[in-house]
């Protein structure tokens, strides 16, 4: 049968990618269910993008341990993958008694879980390592970094694809039941796949998927947290994130540097009983109202007194989902395998921060419990090496020159803020998962991402998809179904 799967993964983000690429380390046939048309469009593109160090979640559970581990392997896995990830330490700014006996709780906790290199800073320790600071004291934590999220995204899900799992996007899965032939037979709005395997790792979809599994009685409630980008020219000043004193549930707002040099300012936290959802739609709601952006400038600047509106470039929000109990507290991250109810089937519910640092302990911890009920055949093929694009931007005078020598396009730049070159975009545009939305572009380039957010490069970048794709202008989408950029047009040509 053409679409019996050993697995399907449902859920293509961070934590669904690199449960994939796992899964392509062993002889089997695994498909992606993604109901997008990417695999960064939700929670894995819309975070902090803080590679966590592992203190700040209580000792023994998945989160401490998977945090601790994601951390230390994310040096080898940017490079494998080639993926931007920069160890660049963080702060967590102290000034009353208080933040500093809740400082020595964080550093105990972080010792247990067996985060290394924690140390108590005095002031004048802080204002010599972060410029610009506001605070008495800090705990610094040498061994957090920063991640490019969307490339370490894709990259999982393309190394994933080059090692033979297929992505199937724009499926979303609306039913699962159990044939009589003991496999999975999992319902999306394209069609109807067959499987042995089903892995439920649809992030903010987690508590319907398991439903359709039969695994009820979850509490997931949500926290939708906003964020202002601020220019490039920020990023001198803020050279790693700093951060208030933590509480084991909410980090606080927090100042960041992005790996490519803006600044995140943010996240506030909205607690929300049920997913927000655009209006007739079953899409999550990213609005931002400005409320929240006034709130986040004014709170950040206690960290960080140099927040204009001037630098504003764009805003973004995330939504986390987080598994309660009946009492409304947190849980750990839930990864089960319930062999009464639904064997077969790995069950990931409440994936919210950190996430993003877990996802490959996440993975091998999913893959260890499938290999203790079925013993799988290693793939000899699997090279977990990808190369990602060149970008012009990162390159030296020198290597500018030899790669225009190589291939002109090197040489026409399109999108002038982020310096992304015509060789690039048409690189992204041909990219291994066959993505070709422009917000797909986006995140492998960077075009559109700069101060003038598009004004430029946009229709470059339309155009450029129409020609490669051999698409009518008024199928280019901008990155959902329907979202179509170019709807009419206002005055034919003149003839
Ligand atoms: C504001 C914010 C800040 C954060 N900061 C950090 C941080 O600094 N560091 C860190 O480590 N973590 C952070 N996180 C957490 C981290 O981003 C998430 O834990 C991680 O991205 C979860 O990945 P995922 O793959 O489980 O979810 P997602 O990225 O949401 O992926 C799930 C996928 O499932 C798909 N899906 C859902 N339902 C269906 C369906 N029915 N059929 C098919 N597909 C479906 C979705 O389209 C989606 O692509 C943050 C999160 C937020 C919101």
């Amino acid at each position: 049968m053409d679409n019996l799967f050993d697995c399907l993964v449902i859920g293509g983000g961070v934590v669904g990618s690199a449960i994939a690429r796992e899964l392509s380390r062993y002889r089997l046939k695994i498909g992606v269910l993604e109901k997008n048309l990417d695999v960064c469009y939700e929670t894995s593109g819309r975070n902090t993008a803080v590679i966590h160090g592992g203190f700040a979640y209580n000792t023994g559970s998945l989160k401490a341990r998977f945090c601790v581990e994601g951390n230390r392997g994310m040096t080898k896995l940017a490079d494998d993958l080639d993926f931007k990830f920069i160890r660049t330490g963080k702060v967590l700014i102290g000034n009353s008694e208080e933040d500093m006996a809740s400082l020595k709780r964080t550093m105990a906790q972080g010792e247990r879980n067996g985060v290394e290199g924690l140390t108590l800073i005095d002031g004048e320790k802080l204002h010599e390592m972060v410029p610009t600071v506001n605070g008495k004291f800090a705990l610094w934590s040498p061994n957090s970094g920063i991640v490019d999220p969307f490339m370490y995204t894709i990259a999982l899900a393309e190394n994933a694809a080059r090692n033979g799992v297929k992505y199937f996007l724009d499926n979303e899965v609306t039913a699962i039941s159990h044939g009589t032939d003991g496999n999975y037979c999992v319902t999306t709005r394209r069609g109807v796949y067959h499987t042995r395997w089903v892995v439920n790792s649809a992030g903010l979809g987690c508590r319907e998927i398991s439903d359709m599994l039969g695994l009820t009685g979850y509490r997931v409630i949500f926290s939708k947290d906003h964020y202002i980008i601020l220019d490039q020219r920020c990023g001198v000043d803020v050279p790693l994130p700093r951060y208030t004193v933590p509480s084991n549930t909410y980090m606080g707002i927090h100042v960041t540097p992005t790996v490519d040099g803006n600044v995140l300012v943010g996240p506030d936290a909205e607690e929300r009983p049920a997913l927000p959802r655009s209006a007739g739609s079953s899409a999550a709601l990213y609005d931002v109202p400005q409320k929240n952006i006034d709130f986040l400038a004014e709170d950040a600047s206690i960290l960080w007194p140099h927040i204009h509106k001037k630098d504003y470039i764009r805003t973004y929000c995330g939504i986390l989902p987080k598994w309660v109990d009946e009492n409304g507290v947190i849980q750990d991250f839930k990864i089960e395998i319930r062999d009464d109810v639904a064997p077969r089937a790995v069950n990931l519910v409440g994936i919210e921060s950190p996430g993003l640092t877990c996802a490959v302990p996440i993975a091998r911890h999913v893959l260890d419990m499938m290999k203790e009920r079925e013993p799988f055949e290693e793939n000899p093929n699997f090279n977990g090496r990808r190369k990602g694009i060149r970008r012009f931007a990162d390159m030296t005078d020198e290597e500018r020159a030899e790669a225009i020598r190589q291939n002109p396009d090197y040489g026409e730049l399109v999108c002038r803020c982020e310096k992304v070159s015509k060789a690039e975009i048409l690189q992204a545009i041909h990219n291994p998962l066959g993505v070709e939305t422009m917000t797909g572009i986006k995140y492998r380039t960077r075009s559109m991402m700069g101060r003038c957010q598009g004004g430029y490069c946009q229709m470059r970048v339309e155009r450029m998809i129409e020609e490669e794709k051999g698409r009518r202008e008024t199928e280019v989408l901008y990155n959902r179904q329907g979202s179509q950029v170019l709807f009419d047009k206002v005055r034919e040509a003149q003839r």
